[in-house]
């Protein structure tokens, strides 16, 4: 395809949709065919400019809307989202490579639920008050903050960028986001459903191109007071760096490497089985999943002869076909990143139990970037493949005697994101998921999301928490207002 051929995202800035200032494009990959399939605007720090500006001014107005008003508007963002479900579903998975499935069952359900879900909210939100005595009230005033950054990675594309746009825009923010340039099909798809749910210009800005360049510039700004990121954790360093001597406000949500944690006493069935999906689902490219397995010594060599024989069951394939239960990786580099942690594993002493190879997959998709569902056995709990975040269809299985043991090996990493444990007696899930350090624990189930909760990450895996009133209070500037009657 030539590039005058070529479908051409544009960035959606004050209400228009234009293309990058410096006319330059970026080439947009669909994954599974290893080629080149749209262009993405390179913008850069005089794109972000003219965006802040079109949201600062945009603020003096939303910002003196009532909750009913943008809920209204993001109801109605939500009803377009389920409308073009269809179309939707499809662009996300040749974006990014993703069974076509997922993204219908997934990430667009959760994108429209995300909108829903802050419409709802931001009408029960409730700011503090407090009496002192007769006469000495205090009230706390929730406002909005003022231009928001959002930034959001290829993984979960559309799902994430949702998930920080809609409390922005409930709080009564505007918003100048940025996609993942990796994966920014659904957001500009997103930006043609905002005109049409008659969002007023300015209001939400969506800026693609580099992280370095206008992700960059957007935490830079000085005008862009609060930014919500999600990404990895070297990226979310560079970020706090620059922000900090601006005291914005910021929420980081960072990579992963977490625990799955089988006692002896475990319904055996259904760890199994959910294990096979929290490792491998989304080529095991969600942040959540669980990448190293630890099994309780009574059932590991079981669990470990189940795992093999359900994981080489499992079809990697292309993405649009039924039965593909893994698509492709997001990327050629990412592709090489997973393959050459799979070297490592083997120069560390690992053994690669089943996988560990590109897969090419015949047809259409022969060029694609596809990996073999893989297990390694026989590394130490310390060694690099269990200490840093591979973020592909890899997992170690490792064996353990007992709850200290387990929570020695859970606890080891720089991270601490989710953890998932797999027992049938309470009190010992109780008394392991309060000494994890994770910011999400999971009992006998995985990626079970109630919206209402706090959702994020301690040490390394982030600051700050997304998710139901939190979102809406990070989204907010608290003011307290002493009055003496
Ligand atoms: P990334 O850090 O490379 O990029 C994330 C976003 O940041 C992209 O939009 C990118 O363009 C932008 N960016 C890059 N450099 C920037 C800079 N200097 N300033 C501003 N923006 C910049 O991450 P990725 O590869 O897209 O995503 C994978 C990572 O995201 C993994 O580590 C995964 O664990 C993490 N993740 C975390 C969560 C969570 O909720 N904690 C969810 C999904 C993914």
């Amino acid at each position: 395809m030539g590039e005058c051929t070529m479908k051409k995202i544009k960035n959606y800035i004050n209400g228009r949709f234009q293309a990058a200032i410096s006319g330059k494009y970026l080439d947009n990959y669909n994954p599974a065919e290893g080629k080149v399939y749209s262009l993405i605007p390179d913008s850069d720090a005089r794109d972000i400019e003219v965006a802040v500006e079109a949201a600062k001014d945009a603020f003096a107005d939303w910002s003196e809307t009532t909750a009913i008003e943008r809920s209204l508007i993001l109801s109605k963002i939500a009803d377009l989202i389920d409308r073009d479900h269809e179309m939707l579903a499809k662009a996300e998975s040749v974006d990014n490579g993703k069974p076509l499935k997922l993204a219908s069952r997934v990430d667009i359900p959760r994108a429209s639920s995300n909108m829903r879900f802050y419409a709802s909210a931001i009408q029960q939100f409730a700011s503090e008050f407090h009496q002192m005595d007769k006469s000495t009230i205090n009230y706390t005033l929730r406002q909005p903050v003022g231009v928001a950054g959002c930034i959001s990675p290829w993984n979960l594309p559309l799902y994430l960028f949702t998930w920080k746009i809609a409390p922005a825009l409930a709080a009564g923010n505007t918003v100048v986001a940025k996609p993942s340039e990796i994966t920014p099909m659904t957001a500009y798809l997103f930006s043609k459903i905002c005109v049409e749910a008659g969002l007023p210009p300015g209001i939400l800005n969506i800026v693609h191109g580099l992280g370095s360049k206008a992700g960059q510039s957007i935490v830079e700004h000085p005008e862009v007071p609060i930014i919500s990121f999600t990404g990895g954790t070297e990226t979310g360093k560079k970020l706090a760096v620059t922000a900090a001597p601006m005291f914005k406000k910021l929420s980081l949500e960072l990579g992963g490497k977490n625990p799955n944690i089988l006692f002896d006493d475990c319904d055996f069935e259904l760890a199994l089985n959910t294990t096979i999906h929290s490792s491998f689902a989304n080529q095991g490219e969600i942040c959540l999943c669980g990448s190293r397995i630890f099994v309780q010594k009574g059932i590991y060599h079981k669990f470990l002869d189940a795992f093999v024989e359900k994981t080489r069951l499992l079809k990697v394939g292309d993405p649009l076909e039924e039965g593909s239960k893994l698509g492709a990786i997001v990327s050629e580099d990412h592709m090489n990143k997973i393959l050459s942690y799979i070297q490592l594993a083997k120069e560390e002493g690992g053994t690669v139990i089943v996988g560990g190879k590109r897969v090419t997959v015949d047809g259409r998709c022969k060029e694609g970037y596809f990996v073999e569902p893989t297990i390694i056995i026989g590394l130490d709990h310390m060694c690099r493949i269990n200490q840093e975040e591979i973020f592909g269809p890899v997992v170690t299985i490792m064996p353990f005697e007992d709850e200290d043991e387990a929570l020695e090996y859970a606890n080891s990493t720089a991270y601490g994101l989710s953890a998932t444990l797999w027992t049938e007696d309470l009190k010992r899930a109780h008394l392991v998921a309060d000494q994890i350090k994770s910011g999400v624990i999971w009992v006998n189930c995985w990626l079970v999301r109630d919206l209402r909760t706090p959702f994020g990450g301690m040490k390394q895996s982030g600051m700050g928490r997304e998710g139901g009133l939190e979102a809406l209070r990070f989204f907010t500037e608290p003011k307290n207002v002493c009055v003496k009657l």
